[in-house]
């Protein structure tokens, strides 16, 4: 092939989300644009201090972002970026866009108050902490935000730039998420660079299977799960179905810490059918998250995004986010009420891994009665208190008092929003033509290494797993 002009370079720098899952960035630079892909919160504890590092371009130059969903390892840093210059657009999804201001509002808060502990210890302490104990960012610096968010449609193309347009299409991961596409034209030529962004897996509620855009020069893809197979979990369904059940028979209530974004909905979207099929019982189910809620609200407005499975649940008048019985608590007022009532229910409330939230008081109130049930439904990572509970702590501290788990622990394992090793291969395996580079970012170094040797083994293509803030100029 025909090397491209003397003029055309695309320079693609990865800032983040290089050998580890967190912080994705991207800054790819074309025809003199700079765009950039995500623009992540670090979240694992070793990695954190980056989020205080100052970009590596200042933000002023950059044209625009790109965004592929709303998750914070993918949105996270946007409100720094905006506070340190960034004026540009935001493209993404309408629904991203929705879910996104949600969860930087939620950061932003957290931001707010990890910042005010800090200081409170540091002050009896007598030091200073290494960040001057200030927010990463604030309320402000998160609404800031909003109005640079320009939606586009899935399979709509924009011009970015001189030579340079976007297109998004459905990741399949969580609501609104994109794959995203980028042509760079320039004396007759053209390059499609990809970025995969979370990939989701084939079958899931709600959302609709992942594209397959199987074409492009250069591939940026996600290896969360790189090294490992989902093994056969089972039916989720029936699975939350026998616990509720027989957490009914004894008596007991089951709590269900849960993931504000796309988890709880596919829990009340079960429940929604399990209650449609007399598969359990009718009891009060509690969506004790405010993000949550909010986020439910969002997916009820975005229908056209559903899978025809969810569509066709809403043409049978039957609501996939509602049933009679489910009661959203707003208040910590009400969220404390729900202590008081006598018989089964079913809560559901955040976080995910039991870190903060709502749900250490439920947990406080049920983890020590032989009759409830916690049904765990979604990862737990090393160090949380979560994974303390499902690795079967016999005591565990929770709001800095320490009790004893007599509840029963139920895990239900079918839940991941990420295709495994043989499903990111299956979608790259898709491609009419080999891509002329393939980048695996998006995972531990482990889980990266093993998916680039993997597919080098496999298809025989060029594959890179880039360092962090690793330059590569694309031919
Ligand atoms: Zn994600």
């Amino acid at each position: 092939m025909k090397k491209l002009g003397r003029g055309m370079r695309i320079k693609l720098r990865f800032l983040g989300a290089a050998r580890n899952v967190t912080g994705s960035r991207h800054l790819l630079e074309a025809n003199g644009v700079k765009l950039l892909v995500d623009c992540g919160l670090y979240q694992e504890r070793q990695f954190r201090d980056r989020n205080w590092d100052s970009f590596p371009v200042p933000p002023n130059q950059i044209d625009a972002v790109l965004l592929t969903h709303a998750h914070l390892d993918h949105c996270g840093l946007l409100p720094k970026l905006v506070r340190e210059g960034f004026s540009g657009r935001i493209y993404c999804t309408n629904a991203t866009a929705e879910i996104a201001k949600i969860i930087l509002l939620d950061s932003a808060h957290i931001q707010e108050e990890d910042a005010e502990h800090k200081r409170k210890r540091h002050e009896r302490q007598g030091r200073k902490g290494p960040h001057g104990d200030v927010p990463l960012y604030n309320t402000a610096d998160a609404e800031a935000v909003f109005p640079l968010f320009a939606p586009v449609k899935y399979r709509q193309t924009v011009a970015i730039g001189e030579g340079i347009q976007a297109t998004l299409c459905d990741a399949g991961h969580v609501l609104g998420s994109s794959m995203i596409l980028i042509d760079v034209s320039r004396d007759g030529e053209k390059r499609t660079v990809l970025f995969s962004g979370d990939i989701g897996r084939p079958d899931r509620p709600i959302v609709r299977d992942p594209n397959i855009p199987e074409r492009a020069d250069y591939v940026i893809i996600e290896s969360t799960y790189g090294d490992r197979l989902h093994k056969d979990t089972g039916d989720v369904k029936r699975q939350m179905a026998e616990v509720i059940n027989s957490t009914e028979r004894s008596g007991g209530n089951v709590v269900v810490p849960s993931f504000a974004l796309e988890r709880s909905q596919e829990l009340l979207y079960y429940l929604s059918e399990l209650l449609g099929e007399d598969a359990i019982p009718h009891l009060t189910v509690f969506l004790d998250s405010p993000m949550a809620a909010r986020i439910t609200e969002v997916f009820k407005r975005h229908g056209e995004m559903f899978d025809a499975e969810t569509v066709e649940m809403l043409r049978n008048h039957r609501r996939p986010f509602s049933f009679p019985g489910l009661r959203v608590t707003s208040s910590a007022a009400e969220s404390k009420t729900i202590n008081h009532i006598r018989g089964t229910v079913v809560i559901i409330a955040g976080s995910g891994m039991c870190t903060g939230g709502r749900v250490k008081h439920h947990l406080v109130n049920n983890i020590t009665r032989p009759e409830n049930t916690i049904m765990f439904v979604g990862y737990q990572a090393v160090g949380t208190l979560g994974r303390t509970i499902v690795d079967g702590a016999k005591r565990v501290r929770i709001l800095g008092e320490k009790y004893p788990v007599r509840a029963g622990i139920a895990q239900i394992r079918g839940f991941s929003a990420h295709a495994d090793r043989d499903e990111l291969f299956g979608w790259l395996e898709k491609f009419k033509e080999p891509p002329r580079g393939v980048f695996v970012v998006h995972g531990e170094a482990d889980s990266a290494v093993a998916f680039g040797n993997y597919v080098r083994e496999k298809a025989g293509w060029r594959v890179t797993v880039p360092e962090y803030r690793q330059e590569v100029i694309l031919d």
